[in-house]
């Protein structure tokens, strides 16, 4: 594939996103049990993962419906990201939760109902945390690159952006992925760009397909979640990957990225953190 040489490398740690490795986010919706996000872990990791993915301050569209682990959901998925020489990635709600948010999360998500948030877009940018920009999914594509913007003029340039499916007509799916925007934000703002299938999706039969489309569209990078168990998961269930499905799901993705002239790396050798 041409690769846009304009677009910024991000670095995190040892992980750098937009280059010709696509980066593996993976994880559950919420975390919900040290079992579980232990479980998960293993997998995204032996599976080419880098960053464990899941939520701990859920955005959920109905009040009575779980809210996530709070403090204790990143302390887990701390642990269990350690455990398997992953990064992670959670999605901060609040300016208030920042400071703390650094011990625990590599990489903050604002999700597609804060993207215009415009007080979390500043803070996170003077945190100088690397973000991921959700795309609103009742926006554009020049509304979600001037959000982004309120994260790079204060100076941060470690920004992701996320296409995770807009609203149409359809209903179908839960939202519409929006392929386009993929080389399109990419190309207009030279930041990566990582494709959510799950949330676009909204059921796990069709986020095979949307991945491998998000690869050939030329993401640089995957997130999606799975689940030991989606009938029993607390939040997202449908949408989830069942977990021994993963590994195979990445080894299909790897077929087209090797397509377009990109590569899903294998796992890495086991870390030291492991040993
Ligand atoms: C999520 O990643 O679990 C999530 C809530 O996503 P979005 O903000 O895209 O709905
Ligand atoms: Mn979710």
């Amino acid at each position: 594939m041409r690769m846009n040489d304009n677009v910024r490398r991000v670095t995190i740690r040892d992980c750098s996103i937009g280059g010709p490795d696509l980066t593996v986010m993976g994880g559950p919706c919420a975390i919900e049990s040290r079992e579980q996000i232990f479980a998960i872990a293993e997998v995204v990791a032996a599976s080419g993962g880098r960053f464990l993915r899941g939520g701990a301050f859920k955005v959920r569209t109905a009040p009575t419906t779980f809210q996530g682990l709070g403090w204790d959901g990143w302390r887990l998925l701390r642990e269990a990201a350690d455990a398997h020489g992953l990064l992670t990635v959670s999605e901060i709600l609040e300016d208030a939760q920042i400071e703390q948010a650094r011990r625990y999360i590599d990489l903050a998500q604002i999700g597609s109902r804060n993207m215009q948030n415009t007080s979390l877009l500043k803070a996170l940018g003077r945190s100088g945390m690397p973000v991921m920009l959700k795309r609103g999914f009742g926006c554009t594509i020049d509304e979600w690159l001037h959000a982004a913007e309120y994260i790079l003029q204060e100076g941060n340039e470690d920004v992701l952006l996320c296409e995770r499916g807009i609203r149409t007509f359809e209903t179908a799916t839960r939202f519409t992925l929006d392929v386009a925007a993929i080389p399109i934000a990419r190309a207009r703002l030279g930041v990566p760009v990582i494709v959510d299938p799950s949330h676009a999706a909204g059921q796990r039969d069709w986020v095979e397909c949307l991945t491998l489309s998000g690869v050939a569209a030329g993401g640089d990078g995957l997130l999606i979640e799975t689940h030991p168990n989606p009938s029993e998961a607390l939040s997202d269930g449908p949408q989830a990957v069942v977990l021994s499905e993963f590994p195979a799901l990445m080894a299909r993705a790897r077929h087209v990225a090797a397509a377009v002239g990109r590569s899903i790396p294998v796992a890495l050798a086991m870390s030291a953190a492991v040993g």
